[in-house]
């Protein structure tokens, strides 16, 4: 099957997108021998509006996945955080172990080299917009046709891919919104050498705000539930004039994040949604980038596993399910925990029980680490929690 494969523009697998998610799946399809093609819109490298966090967690995906060296991965680390309520300083994590920051652009840059080293092959520059699944044709902006046996939409939170299996994208009730700058740092008058990284809560409704500092500039953001925050832009401005004053604000920009919503049903018979375009977010955290990974991998070992007498599209799809549930249960747990720390009660309860214990937060970053999983967290919350409600009904 795989002989021949790209000389008439068929492919074993066809991968439209080539941030973490794409680039993890090409990577492992093409290490194993087959026939693959990823194809972006984007010429690379190329910008993608995003934190640039990297948890422990995204380093241990990362390390499964590529077995390559972590250190190109990203340009800033700190071992600790501050968590705020407005302006209010709740606590500091410290001494913790390590949370590192990319800039996407160099990111996934050097996740798509590592695929294109391993034999992927690639289109840049190249947008699809037209797939006809039927065929299993792909057309791109060119009239280039492209046909594939397994295609995997890795094209991010407004999928095209999605939106052609299931008509949207994503669910308009329910996905996030976020706005973002890069502020140089010797703009930033006193914050020039800003080592920790801080997240604010209370700014914005089922959300938050970040200040991660990066090497040489500090990404400036805030994101919320998109249907509640109809003031975003407002709100963001407010937060960067009260945490850096008058500093000149460079161009803000906005994206979808689809926290939490993930996708019951990811894909359908020889087509697999992964990353952001199956809306694998953290719903409270809005960390993707170690779930964009995990994904690639756990679709390309579907299809390597799918091959010889037994392979059906059926086996594919079952393959890619079992092995998505791991992802989709921790979400769905997330997703159980968010609605206790969202909520106005829970947000007091935090506000007030963060100053006071080590345990609460650090137990947050183990989470974020996957040292702990989110059951272990809920059980935390559900014996502790009431205590903290008692003690708010008698102060
Ligand atoms: C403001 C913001 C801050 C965030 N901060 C963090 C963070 O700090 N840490 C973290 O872990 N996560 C963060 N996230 C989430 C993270 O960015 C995503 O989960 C992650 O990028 C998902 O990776 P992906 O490969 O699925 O999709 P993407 O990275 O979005 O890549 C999709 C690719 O598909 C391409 N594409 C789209 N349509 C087409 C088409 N029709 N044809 C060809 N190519 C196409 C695009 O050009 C793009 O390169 C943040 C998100 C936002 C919006």
């Amino acid at each position: 099957m795989a002989a021949n494969a790209s000389m008439n523009n068929h492919y074993d697998c066809l991968i439209i997108g080539g941030g973490p998610a794409g680039s993890s799946a090409a990577y492992t399809l093409a290490k194993a021998g087959q026939e693959v093609c990823l194809v972006d819109k984007s010429e690379f490298p190329r910008n993608k509006l995003c934190g640039g966090l990297l948890t422990l967690r995204s380093k241990k995906v990362f390390e499964q996945v590529f077995g390559a060296s972590w250190e190109p991965s990203y340009e800033f680390d700190a071992s600790s955080m501050k968590l705020l309520h407005k302006d209010k300083l709740l606590t500091v994590v410290d001494d913790y172990s390590r949370l590192y920051f990319c800039q996407r652009y160099h990111f996934d840059d050097y996740l798509l080299s590592l695929a294109q080293s391993a034999g992927a092959s690639s289109k840049l520059g190249a947008s699809v917009i037209n797939i006809d699944l039927n065929r299993k044709v792909c057309r791109l902006r060119s009239g280039e046709e492209v046909s594939y046996d397994y295609l995997i939409g890795a094209d991010g939170a407004n999928s095209f891919v999605a939106k052609t299996l299931f008509t949207a994208s994503f669910n308009k009730d329910t996905i996030g919104f976020a706005l973002e700058c890069e502020l140089p740092r010797e703009a930033c008058k006193g914050d020039s050498d800003l080592k920790t990284p801080e997240v604010y809560f209370g700014l914005v409704k089922w959300g938050y705000g970040w200040v991660f500092p990066k090497k040489e500039t500090l990404t400036v953001g805030l994101g919320g539930r998109h249907s509640i925050n109809p003031d975003l832009q407002k709100q963001f401005r407010t937060f960067l004039k009260q945490r850096f004053g008058d500093v000149a604000v460079p161009k803000v920009k906005g994206h979808y994040i689809p926290c939490g919503d993930y996708r019951k049903q990811p894909g359908s018979e020889n087509v697999l949604l992964i990353g952001d375009a199956a809306g694998l977010v953290e719903p409270i955290t809005g960390e993707g980038i170690a779930f964009a990974m995990q994904s690639g991998y756990m679709a390309a070992q579907s299809i390597i596993e799918n091959t010889g007498a037994e392979a059906s599209t059926e086996n594919l799809f079952a393959q890619y399910m079992l092995k998505y549930s791991d992802i989709s249960t921790s979400l769905k747990y997330a997703r159980a925990l968010s609605y206790l720390i969202f909520p106005a009660i829970g947000q007091k309860l935090f506000v007030k029980a963060l100053p006071k214990t080590r345990a609460l937060p650090r137990m947050h970053m183990d989470l974020m680490a996957d040292e702990i999983d989110y059951r272990e967290y809920i059980r935390y919350l559900i014996v502790n929690m009431p205590k903290g409600i008692l003690r708010q009904l008698v102060t």
